[in-house]
């Protein structure tokens, strides 16, 4: 049987995959046909569509590394029986701490100072003033596994009132917002952690936005297309709010016109949030370990219902 490994991934799981059957990987030219060839599929970022699904001849599992699997056609694969699998778990920590140094980098304008600095700009401090966050309200849109390290963090270092929307939650020890529109005009900062669904697509457009503090920071690590990305700019150009962190964007890459990456009060990230060294072996390897489970007829673990 084999394995083709559509992206790039960390050698752990390349190795492990290939002690059990054989590989094709990402930079193999005949990756282009897994659909034909494949029996498992290890796959990052490549989209698989239904059109994909409707050409794979014997694919007997899917495995995305990561959590968010808006990139797959679940309803197509589950047509056709193929398990898709993901690694739940394996880079909340690496996102979540993302989500505070998007958070910290924008309230203490880390960046925007950084670029004065290295442009030889001579600045004035009391004209580039930073945000304090100690005992602020931080509001956590989405208390999933990475919302819920967020929120802990920001309590334990730094004494905040935790508040979140998450209508699938309801004893996260936290105190729960029943509408996003409360949250947004409670908090200091507000970190997005939720699954781009037809439920959160534009959850964060301009009525939202015009409900945010002046001083408030906008944080997103979840998906591009959660937050509408021309409101977005119209409030931060007019400063009605103080700064976003984004790390996700409804193109990806932006392109570096991107009207966003034009603004002092934005800190940027390329999708990177998950990228620690730590993450790309864990998940490499995870990955690899439940597509041999299922190809050695093992149950699919951690399957996408
Ligand atoms: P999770 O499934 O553990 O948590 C998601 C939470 O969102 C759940 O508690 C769910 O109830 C909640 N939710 C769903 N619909 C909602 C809605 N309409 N309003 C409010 N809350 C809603 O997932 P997670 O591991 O915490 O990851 C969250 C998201 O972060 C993922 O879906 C993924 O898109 C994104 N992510 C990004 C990166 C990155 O590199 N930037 C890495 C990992 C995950």
């Amino acid at each position: 049987m084999k394995i083709y490994i559509l992206d790039a991934y960390h050698p752990a799981g390349v190795e492990y995959a290939a002690k059990h059957f054989e590989v094709v990987r990402w930079d193999d030219p005949r990756v282009k046909n897994w659909h034909e060839d494949a029996d498992g599929v290890m796959v990052r970022m490549t989209p698989i569509r239904a059109a994909d699904l409707a050409r794979a001849k014997k694919v007997k599992v899917i495995c995305k590394q990561g959590v968010g699997f808006d990139s797959i056609d679940i309803e197509a694969a589950r047509s056709r029986g193929i398990p898709v699998l993901r690694t739940p778990g394996a880079n909340s920590e690496a996102v979540a701490e993302m989500a505070m140094a998007l958070a910290l980098s924008a309230t203490r304008r880390v960046t925007e100072l950084d670029r004065m600095l290295r442009a030889g700009v001579k600045f004035e401090r009391p004209n580039i003033l930073g945000i304090e966050m100690h005992g602020k309200t931080v509001g956590v849109i989405g208390m999933g596994a990475i919302g819920s390290r967020v929120a802990r963090k920001w309590q334990a270092a730094f004494e905040a009132k935790v508040v979140y929307y998450d209508p699938y939650v309801s004893n996260s020890g936290f105190e729960k917002s029943e509408k996003v529109e409360d949250l947004l005009t409670r908090s200091d900062l507000v970190s997005i952690h939720v699954p781009l669904t037809g439920e959160t697509r534009k959850l964060i457009g301009a009525p939202q936005l015009a409900r945010m503090k002046k001083t408030a920071v906008l944080v997103n690590t979840s998906r591009g297309g959660i937050i509408d990305e021309s409101a977005l700019y119209e409030a931060l150009k007019e400063r009605r709010i103080f700064a976003a962190g984004l790390d996700v964007w409804e193109v990806e890459p932006p392109p570096k016109d991107a009207p966003l990456l034009s603004l002092p009060n934005v800190v940027g990230t390329p999708h990177a949030a998950g990228g620690t060294f730590e993450t790309q072996e864990r998940s490499s390897l995870q990955v690899a370990m439940q597509v041999v489970e299922v190809l050695q007829g093992k149950p699919p673990q951690n399957r996408i219902d």
